[in-house]
């Protein structure tokens, strides 16, 4: 057996899950499938993280980096830009098998903490393949005095307009409703903001000129009417599919959507020996519960990797 636990994902609730593994003196690897920290470095470094106690005023890749740096400091392998792909289950070795696109690598129990983002969701219009279309925004401030497209309506979408605006960009927000999803605080945010909102509005097609964005052609969803405008980039924040192709491969129960893995109260899933933690479970969480779901996973797989009759 190569490993005691084995933690899919390094964001917040997968470092925390190996920081407990460490602690308990359990040989511990984490496989994170871009850079360890998880959404703060991968989907949000430029936001200052403003609800996780002790980290003041600081940005997702500043809280990303203390959190790797913690863990770097213990003792737990790190696998970074290594993918899980396959997950199965040796009842017979009463042993987990875990196979990325690099490796393969055997534990006593897993830890699931993928967090929700998975792949972007696709617009699937005309020119979405073409340079200048935007899944995620990292720096704002690259796009200062840039005329720029952003499509959604939750939290995701609504901060990327508001941090695009204040970094200086002639910002436009499309919803194909009425109301944002967004928190409170971000509503209130766009609504003081200049960003210019068209609701009940999508993409029709997005336009280029040498493989490169010029413009798109939105539709408002009730009168059918189009307008056809320049953008010098668009981003697409339309949400998330989720891990399904994975999490169905090794037979977990998820929600009806797919989108959530069901844990019990003590973060076991139906599949001995396989645990789950962070915003991939039933719960909506967000940095600190993420963090404290983590670490009481890790506390679970040990207490299971010691006395399996536990399970
Ligand atoms: C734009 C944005 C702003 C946010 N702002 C805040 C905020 O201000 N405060 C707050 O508390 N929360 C915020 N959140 C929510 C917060 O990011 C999450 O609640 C938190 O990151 C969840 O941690 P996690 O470890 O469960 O998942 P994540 O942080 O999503 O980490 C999961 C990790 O798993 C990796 N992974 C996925 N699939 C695989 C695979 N097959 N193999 C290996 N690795 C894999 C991913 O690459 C990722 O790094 C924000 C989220 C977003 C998107």
């Amino acid at each position: 057996m190569d490993y005691d636990v084995i933690v899919i994902g390094g964001g917040p609730a997968g470092l925390s899950a190996a920081l407990t593994g460490a602690c308990y003196k359990l040989k511990t690897l984490v496989i994170e499938a871009a850079a360890a920290g998880g959404a703060l470095v991968n989907n949000f470094p430029w936001k200052v993280v403003d609800n996780t106690l002790g980290f003041r005023n600081m940005t997702g890749k500043q809280v990303a980096a203390i959190y790797v740096e913690h863990i770097k400091n213990e003792d737990v392998d790190i696998k970074e830009n290594e993918g899980v792909e396959n997950i199965t289950r040796d009842d017979v070795a009463d042993e987990i098998l875990v196979e990325t696109n690099k490796n393969k690598y055997t534990a006593k129990a897993v830890i699931i903490a993928i967090g929700v983002l998975g792949k972007p969701r696709k617009a699937n219009v005309q020119g979405e393949n073409l340079n200048g279309v935007n899944y995620t925004l990292t720096y704002p401030n690259l796009y200062a005095n840039r005329k720029i497209l952003v499509a959604g309506g939750g939290d995701t979408a609504v901060e990327w307009a508001v941090g695009l605006d204040k970094a200086g960009a002639e910002t436009t927000i499309i919803h194909r409703k009425d109301v944002f999803r967004a928190n409170e605080k971000n509503q209130k945010d766009i609504a003081e903001s200049k960003v210019k909102i068209l609701w009940n509005t999508e993409t029709k097609e997005i336009l280029g000129e040498n493989g490169k964005v010029k413009g798109a052609i939105l539709i408002n969803n009730q009168t059918n009417k189009t307008i056809t405008e320049n953008f010098d980039e668009i981003f697409l924040g339309l949400g998330n599919v989720p891990h399904s192709d994975f999490l169905e491969k090794i037979k977990v129960k998820t929600d009806e959507r797919r989108m959530k893995i069901l844990v019990d109260e003590t973060m076991k899933t139906n599949i001995k020996g396989i645990f789950a933690a962070g915003d991939i479970t039933q719960k909506w969480l967000k940095i600190p519960e993420a963090i404290g779901e983590g670490g009481f996973a890790g506390i679970c797989a040990y207490k299971y990797i010691k006395n399996p009759y536990w399970a």
